[in-house]
């Protein structure tokens, strides 16, 4: 079922060993790919007799549920999975994303974002050439960034819902050229430039996932990121908001996904690949690995 092979990583010489974590967001039943995903992490961590953390990802209150989150650690602790106590809550850390946000806010390199979803279609559409991010979606136009000061204001004052965005050429004029270490791709220029101005605070939700996930991160003291290679192109991303921000910059390894039988990527809505169905016909959690190719023999002794 793995596409490729990977091998856990161990520190180099002299480095300590790797403080790792798995942050699931409680929206779903995890699937066979979650379970690789942790069980990857567990076993990176044990392999250099590092740390292993869990962080519930539940800051959109939209989609998370607390049923799901029950399901999560349930499935998790059947797997075997043990995480050093307590799992931090995303939800829980407000502060410190305010604190990041109101940072960037007085260094103006964010700016208030009135449109709606319908308002940067039509712009997009009517637009000859509009940018396009990485994975071929087109990127916001920018209409905001150059909006007058003085009637950003008066719209927050008269209440009109805003995300917040980050000015990312303004950022990287900042910064200059950054770099980020991906175990199994060598050093990687960052190329935060590609997702235009990303929203880091929603009209919905005061922060977003790329500012919360960059600033636990760092909080929790991770070391190594392990997740799919999904969220390879985010981490140019995290990497920016890092620089300016001030916050250590992990190593990284996105590892490969696991398919369904079907060769698609899994998601939440594919029960039959999730481990609740697993576990209620009877399997074990042997039988869970055995699946993912990942025995914790063979992976504790790669390297
Ligand atoms: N919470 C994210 C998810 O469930 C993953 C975050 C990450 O590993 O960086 O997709």
């Amino acid at each position: 079922m793995l596409r490729g092979e990977d091998v856990v990583p161990l520190p180099d010489a002299g480095e300590p060993p790797f403080v790792t974590r798995f942050a699931p967001s409680p929206s779903g039943l995890l699937h066979l790919g979650h379970a690789y995903s942790a069980l990857f992490a567990q076993q990176t961590a044990q392999a250099c007799g590092g740390r292993f953390l869990l962080r519930i990802e539940d800051i959109d209150h939209t989609r998370c549920r607390a049923e799901f989150e029950q399901a999560m650690l349930d499935d998790l602790r059947w797997l075997g999975l043990r995480w050093e106590a307590p799992a931090a809550r995303q939800s829980t850390r407000g502060d410190a994303h305010q604190g990041a946000l109101a940072r960037l806010k007085r260094a103006a390199l964010v700016y208030p974002c009135f449109c709606t979803r319908q308002q940067i279609r039509t712009e997009i559409q009517q637009s000859a050439s509009a940018p396009h991010g990485p994975s071929g979606e087109p990127v916001y136009p920018g209409t905001c960034r150059g909006l007058d000061a003085g009637e950003a204001d008066r719209r927050i004052a008269r209440g009109q819902p805003h995300a917040w965005r980050l000015d990312v050429t303004r950022a990287l004029e900042r910064t200059g050229p950054l770099f980020w270490h991906d175990v199994r791709g060598g050093w990687q220029a960052c190329r935060a430039a590609d997702f235009g101005d990303v929203v880091l605070a929603r009209k919905d939700i005061p922060t977003s996932y790329h500012l919360a996930v960059t600033v636990d991160d760092a909080a929790q003291g991770v070391t190594l990121v392990t997740r799919g290679e999904d969220l390879f192109q985010a981490t140019h991303v995290h990497r920016l908001l890092q620089a300016l921000l001030d916050l250590p910059t992990p190593h990284y390894y996105h590892h490969n996904l696991v398919a369904g039988a079907d060769g698609q990527r899994l998601a939440k809505r594919n029960r039959s690949a999730s481990l609740r169905y697993f576990r209620e016909r009877g399997e074990t959690p042997e039988s869970v690995f055995e699946k993912l190719g990942l025995t914790p023999q063979r992976a504790t002794a790669a390297g």
